[in-house]
């Protein structure tokens, strides 16, 4: 049975580790400053090119959730009603006319994107065009960061533990995007006891219709919505701790979907995502987590069973090593390759 609590010194130790980790990864001022300057230089670079497009530049992903460090990249999307930019190639072309650096383009990709390096704002960017997808749930993310006070410190120190254990990149290790953490995190909070976040999306459906009859996709109104989590006493060291024991030996993976739109976990039956269906067959022990504005979409699809244990393993040692004297340190230590 793993430990199921920290003791009162073992709480203030990692309480300390936790402030002082916290405070390191805010992002600074100045980076914060450059990132606003890229955002500005390539409105202007498009919308010269492209004059009378009505084109904007808007960030997504940490860049619009709170959730950035100093070394985020940036995500941009694109809003225009000139199709031909959607194909990225042409983008592709100015940015590396006007001095960005390995630009690389995924035209084939789900959403298109372009990949760039400005080397005069030290910042790498990805750029996609017309993803109003993208803009809508990072917009929620970042109502779930305000919610609550603990949930941007706790959100950035287990993004950075995935950072350094190699665990974020969907892409290319066949890992899971920090995204799919957040996720995962987010209906961590929800499933507290009491909750320490509400579904935004179902507070949304309980609202009355507003009068021109469009339901919001979720709930955004953070004053009446601030109070919700008060009755949950539990420290961001609680938390940390509770999240690895959770997800480390607690969720039975063969059984239960992650779902941040309903506030709870649904079944794999009731889901549809069945481990005895033929399809997912293979997918017994695999992460579930439903996509929350594309419900038939599983976020822990990116690894397969066999890098997901990979993950549980990891999940399992960071929690020994803060049930074992609350080595936070030890816990995000740069992943070695044997
Ligand atoms: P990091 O700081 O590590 O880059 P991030 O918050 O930017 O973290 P990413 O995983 O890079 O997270 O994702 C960026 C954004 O892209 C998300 O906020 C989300 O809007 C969008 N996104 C990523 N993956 C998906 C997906 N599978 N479906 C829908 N939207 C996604
Ligand atoms: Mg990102």
């Amino acid at each position: 049975e793993p430990k199921r609590s920290l003791e009162p010194e073992e709480h203030e130790k990692l309480r300390t580790q936790m402030d002082d980790l916290y405070q390191r990864l805010l992002p600074s001022d100045e980076s914060e400053g450059r990132r606003a300057q890229l955002v500005k230089k390539l409105d202007r670079l498009l919308n010269t090119e492209w004059p009378g497009n009505d084109i904007r530049v808007n960030v997504f992903g940490s860049s619009g959730n709170l959730l950035a460090s100093s070394d985020s990249d940036v995500d941009i999307c694109i809003t225009t009603p000139l199709k031909k930019l959607e194909s990225m190639h042409s983008i592709a072309m100015l940015l590396h006319k006007n001095g960005m650096e390995k630009v690389v383009c995924r035209a084939s990709a789900k959403v298109p994107i372009v990949k760039c390096w400005d080397p005069e704002l030290n910042l790498a960017a990805d750029l996609n065009v017309n993803n109003p997808l993208a803009l809508e749930n990072t917009r929620m993310i970042k109502t779930y960061v305000q919610l609550d006070d603990r949930v941007r410190p706790l959100a950035k120190i287990i993004k950075y533990w995935t950072k350094r254990r190699i665990l974020n990149d969907a892409a290319f290790g066949g890992t899971i995007s920090s995204y799919t953490w957040i996720c995962m995190i987010i209906n961590f909070l929800q499933r507290r006891d009491p909750p320490i976040l509400p579904s935004l999306q179902k507070k949304a459906e309980e609202r009355k219709q507003p009068e021109n009859g469009k339901i919001p996709q979720f709930a955004d109104n953070l004053d009446e919505l601030k109070s919700f989590g008060g009755a949950n006493k539990e420290t961001l060291p609680d938390l940390l701790f509770q999240f690895f024991r959770h997800y480390g030996y607690e969720f039975e993976y063969s059984k239960y979907v992650v779902s941040v739109k309903e506030g709870r976990l649904l079944s794999r039956q009731e889901k549809g995502w069945d481990p005895a269906n033929h399809y997912e067959k293979e997918a017994r022990n695999r992460l579930c987590v439903e996509e929350p504005f594309t419900l038939n979409r599983n976020l822990g699809n990116s690894a397969d069973d066999y890098a997901w244990s990979g993950i549980h393993g990891e999940i399992r040692r960071a929690f020994e090593l803060l049930a074992d004297g609350c080595q936070l340190e030890k816990c995000c230590e740069e992943y070695e390759f044997p």
